[in-house]
């Protein structure tokens, strides 16, 4: 069947992007408000994306990924949110933050053992770093790593760790005290832990607002003994990993933002070319058209933001600053318009019915995530003020 190709794309990037608009058009739209009242990560998605080659879109074809482009990572992501938002998140994570570390910081043999899983999606990922204290501030990781005869024991507690329950292997971040002169960031290390290594223990699972197929777990590691072969990169170097890695997380967030957003647009100019008032479309009423028209200017914006920031990773330029302001704008942009999308719905938005009400409890954990606006704005303000 013809694709719709935008020449803006690389075919092989148009070609990613349809298929993913296929799975999120096919399996995971029509099951989105079930799996809502479910609070857990389907397999049909896990399937479906595993099945496409979206579980390793980062990874090259050597460990069986795809060895897609960021643009293309990008274009995915705005898909399967406009599907399920929370099967965009575990998706991003998964190709990101969980994947990534090993890619980029691990050895030949961790690589051999581990990316191939993780591609093929026989293996889900998740990523531990923040605990109840440490969020915005993650070099107050209080959680340890103590070596002990050729392993690490680790002890302390994970919060909001997305999938961490259904997940088969985390990135863990843990405090090892290799330069106790230095400061707490220069003392972290992060290690490959299965989870199913005895002590990695799973705590509660959370109530949450929306995105219920992201659910978050509290992960909690009790002695929890790791070979030292399972350390990823030098120690002390946990935190340059972390933060590394969610560069492409936050491009992943704010493509999620992006495709919640393009859906609210979309459900809306439905809405308001059936529904009628005072004798006329919702439509024809100016002010309405007027705000439909801001909606998608302010979404375009975003999503051009977002391109760019893939686009520098595609072209491996530093993308810091850019991948901060795409995760800003989009996210607090995504939130606005899918509320102005509500707004046009009047009192259906607030009914369960309707996919608007959905996609307004699950836009709002975006601007949270992968750090918090605020972050973004010091990411930025700090790179404008670095010279
Ligand atoms: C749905 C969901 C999924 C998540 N998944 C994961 C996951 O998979 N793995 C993981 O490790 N973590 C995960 N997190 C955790 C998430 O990254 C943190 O919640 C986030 O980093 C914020 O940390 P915090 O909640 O501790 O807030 P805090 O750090 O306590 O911040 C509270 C408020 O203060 C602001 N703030 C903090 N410091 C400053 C400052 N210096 N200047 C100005 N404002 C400031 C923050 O922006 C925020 O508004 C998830 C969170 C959610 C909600």
């Amino acid at each position: 069947m013809m694709i719709n190709m935008n020449p803006l794309f690389s075919e092989e990037e148009n070609l990613v992007k349809d298929l993913a608009q296929k799975i999120a058009t096919k399996v995971l739209k029509p099951n989105s408000n079930t799996w809502s009242k479910q609070s857990h990560f389907p397999k049909a998605a896990l399937d479906a994306f595993a099945e496409s080659g979206l579980m390793g879109m980062l990874i090259p074809e050597a460990y069986q990924g795809s060895n897609a482009t960021y643009t293309a990572y990008a274009l995915a992501l705005i898909e399967i949110a406009k599907g399920d938002a929370g099967c965009s998140t575990v998706l991003s994570v998964h190709n990101s933050v969980a994947s990534l570390p090993i890619l980029q910081f691990g050895d030949d043999q961790q690589k051999n053992l581990f990316l191939a899983d993780l591609a093929t999606g026989k293996k889900l990922g998740c990523f531990c770093l923040t605990e109840p204290q440490a969020g915005s501030d993650a070099s107050n990781i209080q959680t340890t790593a103590v070596k002990i005869q050729g392993q690490y024991r680790l002890n302390g507690v994970k919060q909001f760790i997305t999938v961490g329950h259904q997940a088969q292997l985390a990135i863990v971040i843990a405090h090892s005290q290799p330069f106790p002169h230095l400061p707490p960031s220069k003392n972290l290390t992060a290690f490959i832990v299965p989870t199913d290594t005895k002590g990695f223990n799973v705590g509660r699972i959370e109530h949450k607002m929306g995105q219920a197929t992201a659910p978050i777990a509290q992960i909690i590691l009790e002695n929890c003994d790791i070979p030292e072969s399972y350390r990823l990169g030098a120690e002390g170097e946990g935190y340059k990993i972390a933060l590394s890695q969610l560069e492409s997380g936050r491009i992943g967030i704010a493509a999620q933002a992006v495709g919640m957003a393009e859906a609210a647009l979309e459900e809306s100019i439905l809405y308001t070319t059936q529904r009628q008032t005072f004798g006329k479309y919702l439509y024809e009423h100016q002010a309405i058209s007027f705000k439909l028209a801001d909606m998608a200017t302010k979404l375009a914006a975003a999503k051009q933001l977002v391109l760019y920031a893939a686009k520098l990773k595609d072209l491996k330029l530093p993308a810091l600053k850019a991948a901060a302001q795409a995760k800003l704008f989009a996210t607090e942009q995504a939130e606005k318009i899918v509320s102005d999308a509500l707004q046009l719905f009047g009192g259906y938005g607030y009914l369960q019915d309707f996919a608007i009400e959905q996609i307004y409890r699950d836009v709002r954990a975006t601007t949270l995530y992968e750090g918090t606006s605020e972050i973004q704005k010091m990411i930025i303000a700090r790179e404008l003020l670095k010279h």
